[in-house]
C-alpha cells in the first residue's frame, strides 16, 4: 500500500481524525484503548447508560457470569492474571472493564448518560446528534453498541396485574428480597439456566418456566487458587498461552461444530446427551430432552443445573403459560402457581441494532430504509452507503459460544487500517461498494443452511426472514476476510488535501463521567 509519508517528521503530515464511538461497552472501551495506542486522542465515546460495561453493566442478575473462559474473554493487548475462576462472575468482568478503561485514560472521553440519536454525513462529515440535542462532527463512526440490548417481554395477559414484584432478567431489581420466597423464572436460556443455579438454593419456593428444553454442554468451572494467580502475574507469556490454549480449543471444537457436520458436532452432542443422563427421573429427563440438535439454539454451558430439581423446592413447570393474575402464573392446564416475584428471562431483540438511532448518508439514505428490519453488513463490520463507519459486532458477527472481544478486536483494527489511511492523507472517505456487500451477503446466505443454527429450531438467530443471522463460517475465517482491507471492493473519495486538524479541542470534552460507579 502507498504510505504518503512526504516530508518531515511523521507527526507533521500525520491528520488528526475526529472519531465519534458509540457504546462504551467491550467494544467501545476496546476501540478507544486503540485509539490511544495508534496516538489519537481525538475521538469520544458516547455511552447511554450510566455505567460503563455495556451487557455487563446491565445485567446484575444473581449468577451472573460467562460461560467463555475468562482468559480468553478478554482484550488481547489488556490480559488479567486477576481472573479468580476459569468463568469469572460478571461483576469481575466488569471490574475488568473498568480497569482497562482507567488504564487507558477513557473516563475523560466518555459521556455517560448520552444517547445519540442521530448520525448525518453533511460535507464530508458526520454530524453526531446526541438525545438532547448537541451536535459534533466526526471524520468517523463507530459502533459499539451491542447486539442483545433491547429486551424481550412477551405480552403475557395480566403480568401488569400481578400482586407481587416482577422485571427482566437485564433490569434486575435487587430492591426486591429473593431468600425464602416464592420466585417463577420465565425462559430456560443461558439466563435462565444461571439464575436457576444461583436463587434455587435460596427461594422459598423455585418454579422455572419452560417453553423449550435446552441442550447443557458440561464445563465445570474451577477457582484459581492464590499460587497459580501469582504465576500468571509473574510470567505475563503464561496469560498469552492461556489466551491461545482457550482460543484453539474453542474454535476447533464449537466453531467447526457450529458450521460443519463432524467429529465435534457429534462430540458436543455426545457430551450434552451424557450430561442430561444426570437427571434420574426418566419423567423429569423426558421433559428436560430438547427434540432439536444440540447448538442449534445457543449452547447453555455449565454444570449444576440439572442437580437444582433434586430440591423439594424446586419444580419444573412446562405446561404453557396462559395469563397473570395478582397472585401468581396460571397454566393453560388451569393451575394457579402462586408466587411473590416473577422474573423474566425471556432473552432480548437481537436484530434490533443500533436502534433507536439513525443514520443519514451522503444522498440521504438513512439506515433502518436499507436494513429494512434484516441488519445486514459488509463483513460484519462496514455500510455500504455510509462513508468511515464500521461496526463492531455488527451484523452476522460470529458470536454463538465464541469471544466477542477476539471478534470485536479484529474489526477494531480493521477501522483502524481506515482510520490510518486517512490519518496519512490517502482518503477522505471510505465505503464499501453495494455489489461487494451484496456479493458478500450472497455468500452468506448460500452457506447458512448447511449451519448448526438451520436445523430446526425456534432461536434468537432467526431473522424475519426466517433464517439464521449468524456467521456460517470458522472464526478464522472472520480474521481472513478481516486481515486485510480489499479496497477494490471499496467506494474511495481520495483525499481533498483540506488540512483536518480536529484535534483533543474540537471534539467536545466530557464533564459527566469523571466518577464512575459500577452496577448495583
Ligand atoms: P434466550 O436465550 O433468548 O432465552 C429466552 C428464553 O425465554 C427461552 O427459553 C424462550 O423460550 C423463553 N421465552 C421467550 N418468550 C417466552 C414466552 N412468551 N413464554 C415462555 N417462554 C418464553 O435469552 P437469554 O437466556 O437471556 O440469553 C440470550 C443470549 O445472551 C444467550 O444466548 C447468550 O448469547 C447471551 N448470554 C450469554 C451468557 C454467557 O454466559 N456468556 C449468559 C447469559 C446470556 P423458547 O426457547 O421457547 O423461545
Amino acid at each position: 500500500m502507498r504510505r504518503a509519508v512526504r516530508s518531515g517528521t511523521l507527526d507533521e503530515v500525520l491528520r488528526t481524525p475526529r472519531v465519534a464511538i458509540i457504546g462504551a461497552g467491550m467494544s467501545g472501551i476496546g476501540m478507544g484503548a486503540k485509539l490511544r495506542m495508534a496516538g489519537i486522542e481525538s475521538f469520544r465515546i458516547y455511552e447511554k447508560a450510566g455505567g460503563i460495561g455495556g451487557t455487563w453493566h446491565a445485567n446484575t442478575y444473581p449468577g451472573l457470569s460467562c460461560d467463555v473462559p475468562s482468559r480468553y474473554y478478554s482484550y488481547t493487548f489488556a490480559p488479567n492474571p486477576s481472573w479468580t475462576h476459569v468463568y469469572s462472575p460478571g461483576r469481575e468482568i466488569w471490574a475488568y472493564l473498568d480497569r482497562v478503561a482507567r488504564d487507558y485514560g477513557l473516563y475523560d472521553r466518555i459521556s455517560l448518560n448520552t444517547d445519540v440519536a442521530e448520525a448525518r454525513w453533511i460535507d464530508g462529515e458526520w454530524i453526531v446528534r446526541t438525545g438532547e440535542g448537541e451536535e459534533s462532527a466526526y471524520d468517523f463512526v463507530i459502533t459499539g453498541a451491542g447486539g442483545l440490548v433491547h429486551t424481550h417481554k412477551p405480552e403475557i395477559p395480566g403480568l401488569q396485574s400481578f400482586a407481587g414484584a416482577w422485571f427482566h432478567s437485564a433490569e434486575w431489581d435487587h430492591s426486591v428480597p429473593l431468600e425464602g420466597r416464592r420466585i417463577g423464572v420465565i425462559g430456560t436460556g443461558s439466563t435462565g439456566m444461571q439464575i436457576t443455579r444461583a436463587l434455587a438454593p435460596v427461594a422459598g419456593r423455585y418454579e422455572l418456566y419452560q417453553r423449550t428444553p435446552q441442550w447443557i454442554l458440561p464445563l465445570a468451572n474451577r477457582r484459581y487458587s492464590r499460587p497459580t494467580r501469582w504465576l500468571f502475574g509473574r510470567i505475563p507469556a503464561l496469560n498469552r498461552l492461556g489466551y491461545r490454549v482457550w482460543q484453539a480449543q474453542i474454535e476447533w471444537m464449537l466453531g467447526q461444530a457450529t458450521v460443519k457436520d463432524g467429529f465435534a458436532r457429534r462430540f458436543i452432542s455426545t457430551a450434552c446427551r451424557v450430561h442430561l443422563r444426570r437427571v434420574r427421573d426418566p419423567d423429569l429427563r423426558r421433559r428436560l430432552t430438547p427434540d432439536y440438535q444440540p447448538m442449534c439454539k445457543r449452547l447453555l454451558m455449565g454444570t449444576h443445573f440439572y442437580d437444582q430439581f433434586e430440591r423439594p423446592n424446586v419444580e419444573l413447570v412446562d405446561a404453557a403459560i396462559d395469563h397473570v393474575e395478582a397472585r401468581g402464573i396460571v397454566t393453560q392446564d388451569g393451575q394457579l402457581h402462586e408466587l411473590d416475584v416473577i422474573v423474566l428471562a425471556t432473552g432480548f431483540d437481537a436484530h434490533a441494532f443500533l436502534k433507536p438511532m439513525e443514520l443519514i448518508g451522503p444522498a440521504g439514505l438513512r439506515l433502518s430504509e436499507l436494513w429494512d428490519g434484516e441488519p445486514f453488513a459488509y463483513r460484519t463490520v462496514a455500510l455500504p452507503g455510509f462513508p468511515n463507519v464500521f461496526t463492531l459486532i455488527g451484523p452476522h458477527s460470529p458470536f454463538g459460544n465464541q469471544s466477542l472481544f477476539t471478534i470485536s478486536e479484529t474489526q477494531m483494527d480493521y477501522a483502524l487500517r481506515f482510520i490510518e489511511l486517512w490519518r496519512r492523507g490517502e482518503l477522505d472517505a471510505a465505503s464499501p461498494s453495494r455489489e461487494a456487500t451484496d456479493a458478500y451477503n450472497a455468500e452468506l446466505r448460500a452457506a447458512i443452511p448447511n449451519t448448526i443454527w438451520a436445523s430446526g429450531c425456534q432461536s434468537w438467530y432467526i431473522g424475519k426472514d426466517g433464517l439464521p443471522h449468524a456467521w456460517p463460517w470458522t472464526p478464522a475465517r472472520h480474521r481472513e476476510m478481516l486481515a486485510e482491507p480489499q479496497l477494490e471492493e471499496w467506494e474511495l473519495v481520495p483525499s481533498s488535501g483540506r488540512a483536518r486538524n480536529g484535534g483533543e479541542s474540537q471534539v467536545p470534552s466530557n464533564s459527566r463521567a469523571s466518577s464512575p460507579s459500577p452496577p448495583g
